[in-house]
């Protein structure tokens, strides 16, 4: 009988959007609100009854990954992680095998990544971007010193710990960006998440002006030189922006990528539930002025899309692939010469220069099939 229930139970990935940053990064186009303790209070009210609401509407449901990003979810009090973890325990107790949590370096200290231990979070992702401190005024970000102290003490508490690091970072040149890795690989971190600055479509003012200074060409350059030496580290390339250390692939963006369930919670977050697409509206004002089931009529759906061509591009990001059978001979036979792609056991892989290139390159190579 227990087993009975156990099967039917659904298994979730569980994405919550904490849209609070205490100043702006230069290159940010993330949805955000400056953060202030009462509006955080009055978003934990409206968070806690659209989990209520929207697993309820799910049930059974036992959450195999969370994943708490933003924004900085390191800004929240204590009392507010609580009030959020005590509203998925019920949720939390099988099964879940991995729950991360974005950290800022600034909030970093003992005492917070203890507490957040003790929540059951397991994973630690670092938002460090940058080891050089010409770098990291440009970006508007921490000094090194910081984020090297932050590192001791997120690693002082857990095994498992991912550092974003920014590549094409203006005023820095490339050796910069290969003494930042040294730096990092020196802490010994399971995992890296890699992203080239890269403008937007949505970009005015300051953001659009930072963007000017990043050169694409340097981008690509520090790209490749990323994916060559982590390979000489050790590292799984196992996406277009992601290495880990074999076993520390993240499981949360994995289920992304897998086509797997997940439902994101918080303003402006996405999901992918029951083969459907929706997201939350963008606005914080809106999402604390909802309770419970209001949240899960507001959703914005976005059902339109080819399921199985979305599928596709989504597993060539990764080092799963896609069957050859899936691909057009002739495009695949040229990328494969251009060393864009390679071949081997039927199945079809991008390789790093592919990555540079992948939204030029992956509808030509998928063969669409009109149904
Ligand atoms: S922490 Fe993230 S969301 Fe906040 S300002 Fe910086 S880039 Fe934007």
């Amino acid at each position: 009988m227990h087993h009975a229930v156990r099967l039917s139970m659904r298994e979730l990935s569980l994405y919550i959007h904490v849209p609070f940053c205490t100043r702006r990064c230069s290159y940010c186009s993330f949805y955000h609100v400056p953060s202030e303790t009462e509006r955080e209070r009055s978003f934990v009210d409206a968070l806690v009854s659209e989990i209520d609401a929207a697993l309820a509407e799910l049930a059974p449901v036992s959450l195999r990954t969370i994943f708490v990003g933003g924004g900085t979810p390191t800004v929240l009090a204590h009392s507010e992680w609580e009030r959020m973890i005590a509203a998925l325990q019920p949720f939390m107790r099988d099964g879940l095998e991995e729950f991360t949590v974005e950290m800022n370096p600034e909030d970093v200290d003992a005492n917070l990544v203890r507490f957040l231990h003790g929540l059951g979070v397991n994973r630690a992702s670092l938002g460090i971007q940058s080891m050089h401190p010409v770098g990291q005024k440009v970006l508007k970000r921490c000094d090194p010193a910081t984020n090297r102290r932050a590192i001791d003490v997120v690693m002082g508490e857990w095994d498992n710990v991912s550092f974003d690091i920014l590549l094409g970072v203006p005023k820095t040149v490339r050796a910069d960006l290969v003494e930042t890795l040294r730096i990092l690989l020196g802490k010994g971190p399971k995992h890296l998440s890699v992203y080239g600055l890269e403008a937007g479509g949505d970009m005015a003012g300051e953001v659009e002006r930072f963007f000017r200074a990043v050169d694409p060409d340097r981008v690509a350059d520090e790209y490749l030189d990323t994916c060559s030496l982590l390979a000489g580290a050790g590292f799984d390339h196992y996406e277009v922006s992601n290495f880990a250390r074999p076993g520390f692939a993240s499981l949360h963006n994995r289920a992304y990528w897998d086509g797997r369930e997940y439902l994101g919670v918080g303003p402006a977050a996405h999901s992918m539930v029951g083969g459907r697409r929706f997201l939350n509206e963008p606005s914080l004002d809106a999402y604390v002025a909802r309770r419970g089931s209001e949240h899960v009529a507001a959703r914005i759906h976005d059902d339109g899309g080819d399921h199985k061509l979305e599928a596709a591009m989504l597993a060539l990001r990764t080092n799963q692939g896609i069957a050859r059978d899936q691909c057009d001979a002739t495009v695949l036979e040229e990328l494969v010469g251009e060393g864009l792609a390679s071949a081997h056991d039927d199945r079809v892989r991008l390789t790093d220069r592919g990555y540079l290139v992948l939204n030029d390159i992956v509808l030509k190579l998928l063969s669409v099939t009109p149904c």
